[in-house]
């Protein structure tokens, strides 16, 4: 047996079981026995697409963290906090956990804990490294622990508990973790923002910041260069005071940083009853719009969402949408589709036609929320995920939008993809006899295969 046969089979071993899918283990396993021989070069032996692969299976599977890998957590590195509607970790320990994890090529994944996988992250000499099985992949490195983190606000409060850095240059603003569909079990089934114990309070108010404390903590951020995007969210409200709220953060952020509009600065809020609201969430000062419609399909919306349902309603929903488009132009409205909860024809009626009204339908992949209702069941197959995830860059594309702008948003799969499109496309453009076929960004950002 050659040796190129008898390290293909220690990685075939090796990886048995890391993945939720057979058929991304061809590709894991072949680069995996390249770098086996040359592991300080990495990022020429790991291409984008192994390390999208890669990605992928660390998301889905989770890492363990050897002890080595808690070293510097909270002080030299991030540690997770805040992220209430989006916890794949709530609950599974009470030690500081690590946020982000950069890979080779810029991509970063969350740290997803899991004590049974066979992924490790394990710290020696200073150097992180990802291990599968004790077999070393490469060197990783948590994100660096931004400095407002260890600032306070002039009234006292950490400024980690207020508001939260993530994505590689957001701050996050969740306003509270409580939602008024709470009332008699009407929330959003896969949805687990009320199961969180915010970790400040403030008191005798639904909010856990006041808006001077935003914009305090965001006037930080942005000094220190670390954001270049705001996000602000939490539940439904009594009487929808969280639109008031939400107005009152973004002028004081304006007035604190002397800007006409809150930089990057976005909101997700579920679609307000009033329509004039919307007005008066573009005067103060936020560039863009989420109202998360979450599920296309009727039925399914009533059934999934009976608390958005009763409170504002479908139809409302789209004409809110429409409207958004007349106030913050084309491209700025946006409504995640969640990707898993309902067939992928249903889904992609939906995106058609959210699409063809300006609106921005951000495929956000499902995971079962621990917390949620729907803890514990399955997402489809990470195939399944890869064609809706191709033929949404299709129709995006189709429809004229600028997949570079789509490329440089975010650390989400959908983003991930449109950057393998581009980046393929330009080896192409510069190298025309180059077999862009074989290439495994093209298999996967352009023909959505993962059996290849
Ligand atoms: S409206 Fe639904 S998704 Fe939004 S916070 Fe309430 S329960 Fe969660």
């Amino acid at each position: 047996m050659g040796i190129k046969q008898r390290i293909s089979d220690r990685v075939a071993s090796q990886l048995k079981g890391a993945l939720p899918l057979g058929a991304g283990d061809k590709a894991l396993n072949g680069l995996i026995g390249k770098l086996i021989a040359n592991p300080d070069r990495t990022e020429n032996l790991f291409g984008e697409g192994e390390i999208f692969l890669i990605k992928a299976a660390l998301y889905l599977t989770g890492v363990k963290l050897d002890e080595s890998a808690y070293d510097g957590i909270g002080t030299v590195f991030k540690e997770l906090v805040g992220v209430y509607q989006f916890d794949l970790n709530l609950g599974k320990t009470t030690r500081a956990l690590p946020s982000e994890l950069a890979l080779p090529h810029g991509f970063h994944v969350p740290v997803v804990v899991n004590d049974e996988s066979p992924f490790v992250l394990e710290r020696k000499k200073g150097i992180l490294y990802l291990t599968v099985n004790e077999l070393r992949l490469f060197a990783v490195e948590f994100e660096k622990r931004p400095d407002f983190y260890g600032k306070k606000t002039t009234d006292g409060v950490e400024m980690w508990k207020l508001a939260q850095h993530r994505l590689g240059d957001e701050l996050m603003v969740t306003y509270n973790t409580y939602c008024h569909t709470l009332k008699g079990g009407n929330q959003c089934r896969f949805c687990s923002l009320s199961p969180h114990e915010p970790i400040h309070r403030r008191k005798n108010s639904f909010f856990i910041q006041t808006p001077e404390q935003i914009a305090e903590v965001a006037e930080a951020a942005y000094k220190e260069g670390v954001v270049k995007r705001l996000e602000i969210t939490g539940g439904i409200l009594p009487n929808r005071e969280e639109i008031d709220f939400i107005c009152e953060v973004g002028n004081a952020i304006k007035k604190r940083l002397g800007t006409e509009t809150v930089p990057g600065g976005h909101v997700l809020v579920a679609a307000p009853n009033d329509l004039s609201r919307i007005d008066d969430l573009k005067a103060a000062g936020w560039e863009y719009i989420f109202f998360n419609l979450e599920i296309w399909d009727e039925n399914l919306f009533k059934g999934l969402c009976p608390g958005k349902q009763a409170l504002i309603g479908r139809d409302h929903w789209l004409k809110a949408l429409d409207y958004a488009v007349t106030v913050f132009g084309k491209g700025n409205v946006r409504s995640i589709l969640i990707a898993g909860l309902e067939p992928l024809k249903s889904y992609l009626e939906g995106l058609e036609y959210l699409t063809a009204h300006g609106v921005y339908a951000d495929p956000s992949p499902w995971m079962p929320m621990r917390g949620s209702l729907m803890e514990g069941h399955n997402t489809p197959s990470a195939q399944w995920h890869i064609t809706l995830l191709v033929k949404t860059l299709d129709l995006w594309e189709q429809h004229g939008w600028d997949l570079a702008s789509v490329a440089k948003d975010g650390w989400l799969s959908f983003n991930d993809l449109a950057s393998l499109r581009i980046k393929v496309r330009e080896r192409k453009k510069q190298e025309p006899d180059y077999p862009i076929e074989d290439d495994l960004r093209y298999k996967l950002a352009v023909l959505g295969k993962l059996d290849f």
